[in-house]
């Protein structure tokens, strides 16, 4: 149990609520303290039968989720995560029989429940059922599979691509079946989870680099390149919780030069960088066949469900052939593969979404900028956050947002470094001019509120 006693005279003697969540989260267990790390001391034995079996209850995990919970009836804050919502996932929801304008879903083209789309999962279902019922390899590969990828591979300018079920489980298993402990791993550091456990995995040596930093890359490449034989450069092209562009083009030139393949997760670049959301290729103007692996998700601007692959022959046949997450599970099911298809060639036949998206990102990014939020390194492509200091501030305005009738996240630690909590606004296509207006607006005021407002709950 969090002491509230603790937590409140941390407030008053360290002056701000940030400071006190910091506080907080290395009570927490959230901030690695000196001499946890105990690997290299000898075996000694820890199970004692006489014991009551270990229970979940114990795990350092649950008691986090605990505390982070306590921290929110503290601070009066609502959980706003797994709040359900009871309508589609637009730009507007409808969440306890209230609507909202929302800013909290990837939607990014206004695809999802689009009636072409519609009619396509549900013409795959008439025909192919709801499941494929094995997995590729086996009894689970169906025609509009193949088109798909042929599709996604066009779309890329590449050979091949492949698709699996889930864009977490794309990441993992296409860096842990191609890397070994032999090999050598470089990953911006603020890459997606799903990459990073993919890198640990993999068992390679891994270093991260400062993020986006090519100097900091090669200074890495310079020191290791040389002790191993195979050697993969991860980061991706839009970053979903800053907002900002990989910066492709060095990228590229240091993979060249000290021959390293490249990974680039899309998930938010395909659909929203480049003229044409073909994404970051078309966003720098460089040939997608000089980047080695394509990773993307169907999750966002195609309005489905799981991950792919795209680059040469023999990546796809290594992955098809030889990952996990694909031979040992289920080929993506008909009315999604159907769904992602069709997107894509929506995507195609109305590059105006595109540019709709790109105004509009860049439209919130402008009033954000103009009314004195901190927005750091957002560059207005679909993605723009809020830095707003701490969790504590960022559940609290999360909180009123959604009094005033809009949606919006609040991202914290860990997804994001401790002091750093933000609330993240996803733009679409589809959101008005005057949707954007307002959301900034109230941002603002109740930003400026925040301060003026403490609402400390009383123990009670
Ligand atoms: N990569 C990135 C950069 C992501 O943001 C995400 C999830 N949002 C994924 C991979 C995983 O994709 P999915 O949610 O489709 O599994």
């Amino acid at each position: 149990m969090l002491k509230r006693s603790a937590v409140r005279a941390a407030i008053y003697a360290r002056g701000t609520i940030g400071e006190a969540a910091g506080a907080v989260a290395v009570a927490c267990g959230a901030v690695p303290t000196a001499g946890r790390f105990v690997s290299s001391q000898p075996k000694r034995v820890v199970y004692d039968p006489a014991e009551a079996a270990p229970s979940f209850a114990d795990l350092p995990l649950y008691r986090g989720i605990l505390k982070h919970k306590e921290i929110g009836r503290l601070f009066d804050i609502d959980d706003p995560f797994y709040r359900c919502h009871q309508a589609r996932n637009g730009v507007t929801t409808q969440i306890a029989g209230k609507n909202y304008v929302n800013f909290a879903s990837y939607d990014y083209l206004g695809l999802n429940q689009h009636p072409a789309i519609v009619e396509a999962a549900k013409t795959a279902i008439d025909n192919l059922g709801t499941s494929v019922s094995a997995s590729r390899i086996v009894a689970g590969e169906r025609t509009i599979h193949g088109a798909l990828e042929r599709s996604l591979a066009d779309f890329y300018g590449v050979e091949a691509a492949i698709t699996f079920v889930s864009g977490h489980a794309t990441n993992v298993s296409t860096i842990s079946t191609l890397m070994t402990a032999d090999d050598l791993i470089l990953y911006d550091d603020l890459s997606h989870n799903s990459l990073i456990v993919g890198v640990r995995l993999s068992g390679a040596t891994a270093y991260a680099f400062k993020h986006n930093d090519a100097e900091a890359l090669e200074a890495l490449l310079l020191e290791h390149r040389p002790f191993h034989k195979r050697a993969l450069i991860v980061a991706e092209g839009l970053y979903s919780m800053d907002g900002d562009v990989g910066d492709l083009p060095s990228l590229v030139a240091l993979k060249e030069k000290y021959g390293a393949w490249l990974m680039i997760d899309e998930a938010h670049g395909l659909g929203v960088l480049g003229e044409t959301g073909r994404g970051s290729a078309e966003h720098y103007d460089i040939d997608p066949k000089r980047v080695d692996i394509w990773m993307g998700t169907l999750s966002k601007a195609l309005a489905s469900c799981g991950g792919y692959i795209a680059g040469r022959q023999e990546l796809i046949d290594i992955l098809k052939y030889q990952a996990p997450g694909l031979v040992y599970s289920v080929g993506l099911s008909p009315p999604l593969t159907a769904a992602a298809t069709r997107s894509l060639e929506l995507l195609k036949a109305e590059p105006e979404r595109v540019a709709r998206l790109r105004s509009n990102g860049k439209l919130f990014l402008s009033l954000a900028r103009a009314a004195g939020m901190d927005t750091a390194t957002s560059e207005g492509h679909a993605v723009v956050s809020v830095i707003v200091g701490d969790l504590v501030n960022a559940g609290r305005l999360a909180d009123r947002m959604l009094a005033r009738g809009i949606n919006v996240l609040p991202i914290i630690y860990p997804a994001v470094p401790i002091k750093a909590a933000r609330l993240r606004f996803f733009i679409t296509s589809e959101h008005t001019p005057t949707q954007i207006r307002e959301a900034v607006r109230t941002m603002r005021e109740e930003m400026d509120g925040l301060g003026k407002r403490p609402r400390q709950k009383q123990a009670a």
